[in-house]
Order: C-alpha cells, then sequence, then structure tokens
C-alpha cells in the first residue's frame, strides 16, 4: 500500500480531548480519515474512533492515564499508527482558545512560543493549560513532530479598535482587558465555505450564529469579523448552555459584597451553573432535552436563549449597517428546525423569511425566495479548519 501523509488535529477542552485524522494530500474541503475523542480525562478515560462516515473503529478504556496528558496523547498517537501502520503523521495542529491580542494568524510551536502561551494562560486561565498540557506532552515526546497552534482570537484580529474596547480607564486596555472574541476557526471555516459555495453573500454582511454548549454571533463584512459578541472571555454575550451571556457587572458585584461569595464560587456559577442549565431550574443544559421537556421552565429557557440571539443580532446588524445573510452553525444552528424557527420568527424587521419546508430539512439556504436576506444552514468543521492551518503553516517553512 502507498505511504500517505496525514496530519492530526487535536481540541483539548476542559475534560475532553477531539482529534480528527486528514490527508495532508487531499484538498482544502476533503473530510476527516477518522475522528474521535478522549472522555473523561480528570477521572478515568475512554477512549472511541469512528471512520469517515461514522462507523466505530475503537473503543478503549485508560484508567492508568487519568489526568496524565503525556500518556494520553502517547496512546493516542500510537493508537493512530497502529490503526494506518500505510501512514505517516507529518504535524499537529491544536486549538488554543486564547492567542491575546498579538497572534493574527496559526504559528508554529517553539520554546519562545510555549513560553508566551504560559503567559497568556493568565486571561484564559481555564482554557489555555489544557490546550497547553498536549502541546507540551509532544514536544517531550516527539520533539521532531512540527506542531502548529491554531488560536481561536487569530479571526477577529480584524475587528476596528472601537468593537474591541472597553470604557474602562486606558491603563486596563494596555494590560489586555479589552475584547477578543472565540469560536474564530469555526467563523474561518464558514467564511471560507459561503466563499465558495454562495460568493455574492460572502462579499456582503452576514451575521454566523455558532449555537453549540458555547455559543456566539459574529458579524462577517466581506468574509471578514467586524464584531462578536463574546468579548474577553468566553463569558460574554448569548445565553449558553451553562453560562449566562452579558451580564450587568452589578450582579457580579451583589454576588461578592452582598452574597459574599468567593470568586471561585462566581466563577462556578457563570460557567458551569447558570445558562440554559440555571434558567431551566436545573432540568439540562443540552439544548435537546430542553426541546424534548413540557416542564413550562424549559419553554423559558428556549425563549430567552432565541429573544437574546435576535437582540445581539440587531446590535450586529447595527455594526454591519444591514444584513444581507444569516447563518446558523454548530450543535444547536446545524440540527434544530425549532430553533431557527423561534430566532427568524424574530428578524423579519431585517428582511428574515424562513422556508418552512427547507429549514425542517435544514441543509443549506433555508430561506425563502422572497426573502431579501439569504438564511443557510452550513456544518461548522473546526478539525478541518485546523488542518489547513496546519498545511499552509508547515509549508510556509516557518522556522521551527
Ligand atoms: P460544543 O459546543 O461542545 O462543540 P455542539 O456544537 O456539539 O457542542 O452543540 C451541542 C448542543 O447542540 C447541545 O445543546 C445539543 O443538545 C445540541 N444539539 C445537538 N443535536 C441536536 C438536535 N438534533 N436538536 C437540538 N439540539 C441539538
Amino acid at each position: 500500500m502507498k505511504m500517505a501523509d496525514t496530519v492530526l488535529t487535536l481540541n483539548a477542552g476542559s475534560s475532553s480531548l477531539k482529534f480528527a485524522l486528514f490527508d495532508a494530500h487531499g484538498g482544502e474541503d476533503a473530510g476527516a480519515l477518522l475522528r474521535g475523542l478522549v472522555e473523561e480525562i480528570p477521572t478515568r478515560p475512554r477512549f472511541s474512533a469512528s471512520s469517515a462516515d461514522c462507523a466505530p473503529l475503537a473503543e478503549d478504556e485508560w484508567p492508568d492515564a487519568a489526568n496524565d496528558f503525556p500518556a494520553i496523547i502517547d496512546r493516542l498517537i500510537g493508537w493512530i499508527e497502529a490503526h494506518r501502520g500505510d501512514n505517516r503523521l507529518i504535524a499537529v495542529g491544536h486549538r488554543v482558545v486564547h492567542g491575546g491580542p498579538a497572534h493574527a494568524k496559526p504559528e508554529r510551536v517553539t520554546p519562545a512560543l510555549l513560553g508566551e502561551l504560559d503567559r497568556l494562560t493568565r486571561l484564559a486561565p481555564l482554557h489555555e493549560p489544557q490546550n497547553i498540557a498536549p502541546i507540551r506532552a509532544l514536544a517531550e515526546s516527539r520533539p521532531e513532530l512540527p506542531q502548529v497552534a491554531c488560536f481561536d482570537t487569530a479571526f477577529h484580529r480584524t475587528m476596528p479598535a472601537v468593537a474591541t474596547r472597553f470604557a474602562l480607564p486606558r491603563n486596563f486596555e494596555t494590560e489586555g482587558v479589552r475584547r477578543y472574541g472565540f469560536h474564530g476557526l469555526s467563523y474561518e471555516y464558514i467564511a471560507g465555505h459561503l466563499a465558495l459555495t454562495a460568493p455574492g453573500l460572502a462579499s456582503g454582511r452576514v451575521i454566523v450564529a455558532h449555537l453549540g454548549n458555547g455559543a456566539s454571533l459574529c458579524a462577517l463584512k466581506a468574509g471578514k469579523s467586524i464584531d462578536t459578541t463574546m468579548g474577553f472571555s468566553t463569558l460574554d454575550g448569548l445565553v449558553m448552555g451553562s453560562r449566562p451571556g452579558t451580564l450587568d457587572p452589578g450582579v457580579i458585584l451583589h454576588l461578592l459584597k452582598e452574597r459574599g461569595m468567593t470568586a471561585d464560587e462566581v466563577e462556578n456559577l457563570l460557567y458551569r451553573r447558570s445558562g440554559l442549565l440555571g434558567i431551566s431550574g436545573g432540568i439540562s443544559s443540552d439544548m435537546r432535552v430542553l426541546l424534548g421537556s413540557d416542564d413550562p421552565r424549559a419553554a423559558e429557557a428556549i425563549e430567552l436563549f432565541t429573544y437574546r440571539i435576535a437582540r445581539e443580532v440587531g446590535a450586529l446588524a447595527s455594526s454591519l449597517g444591514g444584513l444581507d445573510g444569516f447563518v446558523f452553525t454548530a450543535g444547536i444552528g446545524e440540527h434544530s428546525a425549532m430553533v431557527r424557527a423561534l430566532v427568524c420568527a424574530r428578524l423579519g424587521w431585517l428582511g428574515v423569511e424562513l422556508d418552512k419546508d427547507a429549514n425542517e430539512r435544514g441543509d443549506g439556504l433555508i430561506s425563502a425566495v422572497q426573502s431579501p436576506a439569504e438564511v443557510r444552514v452550513i456544518a461548522t468543521d473546526e478539525e478541518r479548519m485546523m488542518a489547513s492551518h496546519v498545511l499552509r503553516t508547515v509549508r510556509a517553512g516557518h522556522p521551527a
């Protein structure tokens, strides 16, 4: 069998590691050769992988590798190499949540960059350490393997200064307290997809709604981000699975001063107990569960979720000076016709009109023929975006 070059992408979250393997010569729009997940990393890691057509390939438990990134990475790469013995892994890409103000594109990992990523953890203390752990583990076990850091903030570096500022004294901005925006790999993928499939729309004013466990909106003008709803952290903007989105800062002062909550308790409340989970009275952070529930609090959670999306769309339409198109993506955006219908029902004033049947099918163009603004459903693929970045960065011969 012919030896093929492959690229691995790693996306490390708070307790899981998603991975995908791509053919290095497969072209920018080629799908993954395989995808998989290591779950419950801190307690009892479980590994699973499936083929390009979603057939299960392997499942395993790695209890002795709990919270041990070097061991998990070692086993993962060992499995990939054994499973695809005819392949040669030529580079690895990592999703890194925060690139700070300086990084506007993906970068080859060097000792200097690793040091800088360590310093950036102060801007994303909950996410960045998890992103860095697999990079460091690989740098030690496979120092010859090129690694590329793909920053989720990079795509938003085109935002005008006014969209990045908080009205705080200037010195805070100098210290890095400003709006960065996240979900950049997803938005970049969607912008690229639109440029290929709907070039007319791609050159106009488009709002993309990335609605997953984390959720945000991005305003694209001619394919570039000019504003977004997440800001300094991934807490801002829309209601999310367990995060509240935009919150009056006076509430935080109240929690600290009147309720006597500690900073850690407030952090836990804001990242893990709020959003859909909190407003549904603890029913679930998962939209599928809420849509299937007949509890009125589940309906109220969905109402607030969709109301706040529409409100933020109004704000971003103002940043764009109008709206030519709207794109739904990520778990909820791609799969829930109900949520799409509830959001679009509030956007008639912006020229959004759905085609009911097309919305039920939920793929590609879903707006009515006469709708002034086009509405589309596009499946995002952050892993594919990373693989493209890895190849471009490695081929551009960035110094190791
Ligand atoms: P993450 O942000 O963790 O990558 P996803 O993009 O996979 O998450 O989105 C997860 C969300 O998508 C969950 O709220 C889940 O309930 C929702 N979701 C997935 N499939 C459906 C569906 N068929 N209908 C409604 N919601 C769905």
